[in-house]
């Protein structure tokens, strides 16, 4: 016999023998190809294979992140332990069942995968936070310099890091670090002021045929100063050609 037998482990033969689309075959072959003389997958906490997950995000962020945290430090774990005996296959975590130090490894990390759901939590939280820093520059609007800090408070708020979850209260939380939202684009701005507006937010209330508000913005924006609602209100009320077209009823209208 030219090829040696391959051996496999029980979780190994239990999925090629209810799985449709792969067979030992293509267990013995990766097999070969990494020259191992055995196929065993590493077990996650369920006791099924511990997957590998793509840069695809499938289900919730948080338990994608779980996922991808387990699968990193099981690799780098296994690889400590045996050098070369580990590969991915087919979106799970492979070894060489015929290598001793690999097994134990692999059992190290099933044990401890089925005890706690995290390999490494330090590992874990970093990726946690790094995810939600960017969903909410993604999807929030967040300036990216303070991203980190928003989720600091946002953990200190006791709200969950996930937004599939749990979606985001940051109003508050963007109010303590100096932000809020323009009061035309919802966009976040640094000022404590209320209703404040971006300087080319600020000029889309001005009327035509007249340049008050513009006026007025270039004196904020050379001022470096916070153009607010109220000041585009009172910009128009005290302008004889734009009040009658703005207020209509009076000056004393909002
Ligand atoms: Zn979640
Ligand atoms: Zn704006
Ligand atoms: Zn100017
Ligand atoms: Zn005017």
């Amino acid at each position: 016999m030219n090829n040696p037998e391959i051996s496999f482990s029980k979780a190994a033969h239990w999925y090629f023998s209810q799985n449709y689309r792969y067979g030992t075959w293509d267990g013995e072959d990766c097999a070969r190809d990494n020259e191992w003389s055995g196929f065993g997958f590493v077990l996650g906490s369920g006791g099924d294979p511990l997957p590998i997950p793509g840069d695809y995000l499938t289900g919730h962020q948080c338990s994608h992140m779980v996922d991808v945290s387990n699968g990193q430090a099981a690799m780098r774990l296994m690889e400590e332990a045996a050098p070369r005996k580990t590969a991915e296959w087919n979106g799970l975590l492979a070894y060489d069942y015929g290598d001793s130090a690999a097994r134990e490894a692999a059992d190290r990390i099933g044990d401890s995968l089925a005890g706690y759901p995290l390999l490494d939590d330090e590992d874990f939280y970093e990726r946690e936070r790094e995810n939600a820093a960017r969903v909410l520059v993604d999807s929030y609007d967040v300036p990216e310099d303070i991203a980190a800090d928003v989720v600091s408070a946002l953990s200190d708020d006791g709200q969950t890091l996930c937004t599939d979850c749990h979606s985001w209260d940051i109003d508050r939380i963007m109010s303590n670090l100096g932000y809020r939202e323009c009061a035309e684009c919802d966009k976040w701005l640094a000022t404590t002021f209320d209703e404040p507006l971006h300087y080319d937010c600020a000029e889309c209330y001005a009327e035509d045929d007249c340049e008050c508000i513009s006026v007025m913005v270039d004196g904020y924006r050379h001022g470096n100063h916070t153009v607010t609602m109220s000041d585009v209100r009172e910009t128009l009320r005290g302008c004889e050609h734009c009040y009658p077209l703005v207020y209509p009823y009076g000056k004393n209208v909002a």
